[in-house]
Formats: C-alpha cells, structure tokens, sequence
C-alpha cells in the first residue's frame, strides 16, 4: 500500500524547477486524431497547454499521474498563455471537435486565468464541441458561465472520477476529493448547461486484473447516470510516480487489453444512455496497457472502432491463443499465487 512519504517524495521528485520565459511561451503537445459527435465520425484538434499544472499533483499526486513534468513549475502569465495559443491555432484546420489539456485544471485560476479562458474558447468558437478538464471543485457557476456565454457549441467538462469506490480511489488512487464530490461535479456541470465526461481508471495499483475490472464495470454503473460520457482509461506507467515505482519492483503489470474488451462488454450493458469508449495511451507497449504482443494491434483497433461507433458486439469475435492464458492468470492472482 502506498503511505503519504512515498506519495509526497515521488511527487516532490517529479516536480520541475520555474521554467525561463522562452519555455513557457510554447505549448506542450498538439494533433489530430479520430473522434465522434453522436454517430458521426470527426476529426478532434488536441492541444496541451503548458501551466503550473495541477496543484494537487504538488500536495500528493495520483498514484498514476507524472502530468507534471509536462508543467512549468510555475503559473503561466496571460502573455505566455497567449503566445502559446497563437502558436498552436496556425495548426487549427477547423476541426470540429477541440480538446484543450492543461496537465490539471482548465477551471482553476492558477494554471489559466479567466481572461485566458476566454480568449481559448473565444479562439475555437467555431467547433461544435470543446472539451477540457478539471478537478471537482472548479466547475461552478462563475467558471463555466462565462464560457458558455462565449462558445455556442456544447462544452464537455472531463472530471477524474477514476472509481467510485471510496477506498479505491482515497487509498490507492490518492485523489483528494471523494467519488460523491465527483458524482455532485457532474451533477453541476449538466446544470449549468455543459457536458459531463467521466474517466474511469482501469487496474489502479493494489488491485488483481479481475479486481479492477469488477471496479470499473461497478463504477460504470454507479456513475452512468451522471454522465454523457464515460471513458475507461487503462493505466499506462508514467515518469516520477507511484505506479513506476512499483513497476519497476515487479509489483505492478499494467491492465491487459483483455480487462478493457471486457469493461466495455460488461459496462455497454449498465452504461444507461450514456456513451462509453475507451482510447487507450501507450497501448500495446510494455509500459502501456497489452497483451501477447501478436493480438495487441488487433485488439486497439477493435476498442477504438467499438468506441467510435458506440457498438460492441463485435468485440465478442476477438481471439488469440494468449486469452486462455489471461483467464488462468486471472484465475491464479485470485487464488493469492504468483504468476
Ligand atoms: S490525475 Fe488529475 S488530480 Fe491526480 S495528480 Fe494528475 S492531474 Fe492531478
Ligand atoms: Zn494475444
């Protein structure tokens, strides 16, 4: 189990020093990639912005998130914001679908200032959807309100929820809010006219593969009816956190792209009318969510398309000669043996 000294030295480990000017005027990371509004298939323009990051990655930190060193070590001045903005928009081709990261909050006046939201969204008005993230707290009348004053497509809020299971998400998680502070977020967000999207963490550390995914599908349920969208992500190892250094003790494999197959499944089932995908990062790598290695492109690619269309029987048809393998490890790390 995790205790706070090893969450806060990782965290204190990972944390970069103030960047220079010349640093922070340029964005982190941007692309294209393959989206849907409904049933029809866009393009999404996804950009990450370079802020202070998010502040509870500097109390404690998640026990899979190295987001920070993605950070400036520092707010970034409305200037700074600015001349990353202007940067990135000459790559904007009118995609309709915009994400916007932070590596924390895009609500928390810390990381990008109201002025600065503004300009953002005012930016990308044209898009029928804009997504960004934020912690719990944050999305509230005086945040969101303004923003959608400005943008006349649908805002999408995305909120960490991870799990609704207190323990898992207090103990092994670390999050600092509870799944209800999550639940009450998604609840506000709707209200006040916005989308609410869910990421629900696949295998968070101290739990057997079969354990996570009975949590993710549980959470799916309990989750379902507060949310437009429910996203299972399945832990890749991060630099500077928890999860790696288990990882690298031999005490954690990341979720087999089996678990995710199976979330889904079993998740369509209690997701209600919301939408359920699951895009997995670094999948198919050793650091990442996989399998036998022969299957794993086989197996993304039918996630990623069941995802898209929002129809998941075709994932009963997938087999490899590794799936027995995966239910007999199941099986196993159930009994307490070693794999
Ligand atoms: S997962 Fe979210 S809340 Fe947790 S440290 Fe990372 S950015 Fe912060
Ligand atoms: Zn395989």
């Amino acid at each position: 189990m995790t205790t706070p000294s090893l969450a806060r030295r990782v965290a204190a480990e990972r944390r970069p020093e103030p960047a220079p000017p010349e640093a922070a005027s340029r964005y982190v990371n941007q692309w294209v990639e393959p989206e849907a509004i409904g049933r029809e298939r866009v393009p999404a323009f996804v950009l990450i912005l370079k802020t202070r990051g998010c502040y509870w990655a500097d109390l404690k930190g998640c026990s899979m998130c190295g987001y920070s060193k993605d950070t400036l070590g520092r707010s970034a001045t409305p200037g700074e914001l600015a001349a990353q903005l202007q940067h990135a928009v000459r790559h904007y081709r009118g995609e309709p679908y915009v994400k916007i990261y932070t590596s924390g909050s895009f609500l928390d006046d810390r990381e990008v200032d109201p002025a600065s939201r503004l300009a953002l969204v005012r930016t990308f008005s044209g898009a029928r959807r804009l997504l960004f993230e934020t912690l719990p707290e944050f999305p509230t009348d005086a945040t969101l309100g303004p923003l959608k004053d400005e943008f006349p497509g649908e805002l999408e809020v995305a909120l960490g929820l991870e799990s609704t299971d207190p323990t898992i998400l207090r103990r092994y998680i670390n999050k600092g809010a509870s799944p209800d502070e999550y639940l009450a977020a998604a609840d506000r967000v709707r209200s006040l006219g916005a989308r609410a999207k869910g990421y629900l963490l696949l295998k968070p550390p101290y739990l057997t593969e079969e354990e996570s995914v009975e949590d993710v599908v549980r959470s799916i349920g309990a989750a379902a009816k507060h949310f437009d969208a429910l996203s299972i992500n399945p832990v890749h190892i991060q630099n500077g956190t928890v999860v790696e250094w288990l990882y690298h003790r031999g005490r954690y494999r990341p979720p087999w792209l089996w678990s995710v197959v199976e979330g889904l499944r079993r998740g369509a089932v209690v997701r209600g009318p919301s939408r359920l995908v699951s895009f997995p990062t670094a999948g198919g790598l050793h650091r990442g969510p996989h399998n036998c290695g022969e299957c794993d492109a086989k197996v993304l690619a039918a996630i990623r398309e069941a995802s898209l269309d929002q129809t998941f029987d075709g994932l009963d048809d997938l087999d490899c000669a590794c799936r027995p393998e995966y239910s007999a490890l199941r099986r196993l790390e159930v009994l307490g043996v070693e794999a």
